[in-house]
């Protein structure tokens, strides 16, 4: 089981970088005096999760020209933007701990207002994106993960993805000690939390670049946010299966009885057929969600390492 190291600092910010050269000198530029002007000793987590562009190098630039707060953690691959955080995580240094994206959709001068609430006791503070500037799919296929999220879980958040958040040490260590696997932070940080809320915050366009989020990943990402907090999908489908067999036996009785009473039906053919496809397609769909459910077991039970470091740039350890 991994831990973090105890509290030492007052702020940590964690960012995960996945082929930003682009976006990396301005949010330099926009991050550190933000953070300068906050008046607390702070450090910035980096975690490379195995870009292909310069971002490597970059990285490595602003950790030589700032080494008394930045920390790089360099990954051999690609792992995902929340292993990225995962690995920060459990490094950070923080009393809070503060996630950002590098691409500049979360203005880093909001970082105060999330201050002021974990400042005011709340040890999970989410950003919720005002006027958000995403494609509308993004943004409709978000509201809808939202409304199967409110049903199926006991999360409560008007804002799941944006990942301008704030919380405190606890919670970060909870979140390293589960050891989770596929994970959707915020919402595990919130099922971990005491004392959670939401403040406001601005939401700009990416500054370059295009996002990394492909459909794929985005489908991949939600199914993973629904079965890691909740077995409901499992518990509807059955009902549905219940209703489905039913139904059918019902059928089957009308049938049998048309047969007595009427005699054979010779067109029926084809609703057999529609009948039974339906019923493989039903059986089809729960045999995916508990091969879901059987993955996420076995991801757990092989407990093989979620992603490798290949280097770390820190002057402190
Ligand atoms: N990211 C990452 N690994 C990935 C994909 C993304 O570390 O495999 C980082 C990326 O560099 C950015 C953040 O996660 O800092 C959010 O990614 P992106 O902007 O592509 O997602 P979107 O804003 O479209 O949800
Ligand atoms: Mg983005």
């Amino acid at each position: 089981m991994s831990t973090s190291p105890a509290a030492t600092l007052p702020l940590s910010v964690v960012i995960p970088v996945y082929n930003e050269e682009a976006n990396l000198p301005l949010l330099f530029k926009r991050l550190y005096p933000v953070l300068d002007g906050l008046g607390r000793a702070y450090e910035i987590i980096f975690t490379n999760d195995g870009s292909a562009d310069r971002s490597r190098e970059l990285l490595a630039a602003q950790h030589a020209a700032r080494p008394d707060v930045t920390r790089v953690i360099e990954f051999n691959a690609n792992y995902g933007q929340h292993m990225a955080i995962i690995a920060a995580f459990e490094r950070v240094r923080g009393a809070v701990v503060v996630t950002l994206d590098a691409d500049l959709q979360n203005p880093p001068e909001e970082i105060p207002k999330l201050l002021a609430a974990t400042d005011a006791g709340f040890d999970c503070v989410g950003g919720a994106r005002q006027n958000r500037q995403d494609s509308a799919f993004r943004r409709y296929a978000s509201r809808l993960v939202n409304v199967a999220r409110r049903q199926m879980t006991n999360i409560e958040m008007t804002d799941q993805g944006c990942m301008l958040r704030a919380y405190s040490h606890d919670v970060v260590a909870a979140i390293v000690r589960s050891g989770a696997v596929n994970t959707f932070i915020p919402a595990l940080a919130y099922t971990l939390s005491q004392n959670p809320t939401e403040v406001p915050v601005a939401h700009e366009e990416r500054h370059a670049g295009v996002s990394n989020y492909s459909v794929y990943k985005l489908i991949r990402l939600n199914f993973d946010l629904i079965t890691a907090f909740t077995t409901a999908p499992l518990q509807l489908f059955t009902m549905f299966a219940g209703v489905c067999s039913a139904l059918s036996f019902v059928l089957v009785l009308v049938l049998a009885g048309r047969r007595i009473i009427i005699g054979p039906e010779e067109g029926g053919t084809f609703t057999l057929f529609g009948i039974v496809i339906f019923l493989l397609s039903v059986t089809m769909v729960g045999v995916g969600l508990i091969g879901e459910y059987v993955g996420r077991t076995y991801q757990v039970v092989r407990g093989r390492a979620r992603y490798h470091v290949s280097h770390i740039l820190d002057t402190k350890s």
